[in-house]
């Protein structure tokens, strides 16, 4: 069985109003709460991962070794996609959803409006560069958990990230580096955020 928790979807030992389905264990009953219904749940063969359409389009881990600048600079070069479309799009890293799209945008001085085919080798690198250290200072603090407390560590605790978003839900706020109000616009349909001054 693979589960895809879809952004607001986990497991919970009580059943919730948001319960979609229930695993019944030899000591309870497993509950899989989903409030938008982002989830997904498959059961194929064991080592079939393959045959699920969703995962047998996903780039490589970004933390992991696969993870090559090679590819991802020439992925990225080749695309008429705007930036921020491209990291939610999986294909060139797997696993990289709104918050950290956006915070490693800011974090390599890139605009999310910008097409892949206009970035410089340079840029490239340094996004590439940007998104490792986003998603490794993020799971080091345990995840980003918002006010509707959707996502939380396994023991039921929140996250530390939310703290450090720089651009993430700060529209109109100061921009860490320059001072500018954080502006917020729309690509790919998704909110996003990041400050007019530095990404360019
Ligand atoms: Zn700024």
């Amino acid at each position: 069985m693979v589960v895809h928790l879809g952004m607001t979807g986990g497991f919970r030992l009580e059943k919730t109003p948001h319960t979609r389905a229930e695993f019944l264990l030899e000591d309870g009953v497993l509950h899989f709460h989903d409030p938008r219904r982002f989830g997904r749940i498959w059961v194929v063969e064991r080592g079939a991962y393959g045959e699920i359409p969703l995962l047998a389009r996903l780039g490589p881990e970004p933390l992991s070794p696969e993870f090559r600048p090679e590819a991802f600079l020439l992925g990225l070069r080749r695309s008429r996609k705007p930036l921020k479309a491209l990291l939610l799009d999986q294909t060139l890293a797997a696993g990289v959803g709104n918050i950290y799209a956006d915070e490693a945008l800011f974090r390599a001085g890139l605009s999310p409006f910008r097409l892949g085919r206009e970035v410089s080798e340079e840029e490239a690198l340094r996004l590439f560069q940007a998104l490792r250290e986003v998603l490794a200072e993020a799971v080091a603090l345990g995840g980003s958990t918002l006010s509707d407390r959707t996502y939380q560590q396994p023991d039921g605790l929140p996250g530390g990230f939310q703290k450090r978003h720089a651009v993430y839900g700060r529209t109109g706020l100061p921009c860490p580096r320059c001072g500018a109000p954080i502006a917020k616009g729309v690509v790919a349909g998704r909110g996003t955020h990041y400050c007019p001054r530095c990404q360019r």
